[in-house]
This record gives structure tokens, sequence and C-alpha cells, in this order.
């Protein structure tokens, strides 16, 4: 489950990341409107946590944008001065849910939580790479009809090559993205990851679909 924190006061941001995290989300932070319109393009997110006062293009101008983007991805608001009329100009706009500030992070976890239920509800769970299949609901894989068992971070990992299917993912975009990290720790993680992947994927199969491209990454594809 990926999440797009869009809020410009850099201490809430990150306290709200951490909470997050500390769920096993991934998240991605972004500090201005602009950004999280080009974010949430690039990339699939199923929950955006959204700040109305915003530096440029406030929240709600980024919802209607995102809407009219067909992005139904669920959007929470959150808004400092909770007055009556933003929180139905929110709600008029798209948005899913609406949190005032100042909030206990607890409150916000839960109702990204439940976004991310009601998200699943009318959206396709099922990434399919040939005959591997991941539902990003129940985190269930299989390959043709055998079940194959993933940890936590093996699902994470396996999820972000599948949405980056026939991509080229370098060592470093994975540990952003699989692990948060944007500094290189200078370990193998990656690769030791890789391979346990491989053995649960690959392994029994004839043809391979996690391919090591020498020197840059991994992409995950069907041969042909
Ligand atoms: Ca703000």
């Amino acid at each position: 489950m990926r999440i797009l924190v869009v809020e410009d006061e850099k201490k809430t941001a990150a306290f709200v990341r951490k909470a997050l995290q500390a769920e096993s989300f991934a998240v991605d932070v972004c500090h201005h409107g602009g950004d999280a319109l080009a974010a949430a393009s690039a990339t699939p997110f199923d929950v955006i946590v959204l700040d109305i006062m915003l530096p440029g293009r406030d929240g709600i101008s980024v919802l209607k944008q995102l809407r009219a983007r067909k992005n139904a991805t669920p959007v929470l608001l959150l808004s400092a001065r909770g007055e009556v009329n933003e929180r139905v100009d929110g709600l008029n706009a798209g948005a899913d849910d609406y949190l005032p500030k100042p909030f206990e992070l607890a409150e916000l976890v839960a109702r990204v939580r439940a976004l991310t239920r009601r998200g699943g509800e009318n959206k396709s769970t099922t990434l399919r790479v040939a005959d591997l299949t991941l539902d990003t609901l129940t985190h269930k894989a299989r390959r043709g009809a055998a079940e194959i068992e993933l940890t936590a971070r093996e699902y994470r990992l396996l999820e972000f090559l599948m949405r980056s299917a026939g991509r080229l993912c370098g060592r470093m975009m994975i540990l952003e993205k699989v692990w948060d990290y944007n500094f290189d720790p200078g370990t193998n993680l990656v690769d030791v990851y890789i391979r346990r992947l491989r053995e649960k994927i690959d392994a029994n199969f004839p043809a391979k679909l996690l391919h090591t491209v020498r020197g840059e990454g991994y992409v995950l594809k069907e041969e042909g």
C-alpha cells in the first residue's frame, strides 16, 4: 500500500510519514500542490493525504484537477481551519474524508486504513505478469495454480516490480520505493531479496520472469 502525503509543513509531513511507515505503508511526501499532481500521475497511490493550505496550488485545486483527470484515488483532506464551508468544498470537489487539524496521528492512520479498504472495493486489485498474479488487497501471490507465500517486504518488492513490469528497476530506485531509503546503505540488501523472490516465483518454473540487467538492476517481464 502506497500513500502520498501532501503537506508543506515539513515537521507535520515528517510525523505523518513516520506514523504511516510504522504501519508498514510505503509513503511518498510532496510539499507543493504541483508536485503532488505530477507524483499522482506518475505513480498509482492507494490513498492521498492532502493538506488544503499549500503554497501555490492549494489542496482543493489539486483535488479538483485529480478528479478532472479521472484519478479516483481516495483522498483524505487535512485542514488547519476546520471551517464548515471548506469541508463542504472539499467533499464537493471529490474528497473521501476530512480531518481537521490538530489531529491525533492514530486517528489519521485509522482513516487512511479505512480509505485503503474502500478503494479496494471498486478497483481491480490483481496485478498480472504472464501467469504470475498478485492480489494487492489480500497480498496473495500465485504462479499458475501454485500459491506463493511472501513476507511483508517480499510482497512490497514484488508489488513494485509488477507495477513497473517491463521497465528497468535500478537498485537505488528499489531501495527508495521498497525500503523508503533515500541513501545507499552500501549493502547487498536488494540482491538478497531479489534472490529470495526468485526462489519463490521463478525457481520451479521453466519460464523465468525476474531478470538481471548486469550492473543496472532488475526487470520483471515475460521473455519472448
Ligand atoms: Ca499546510
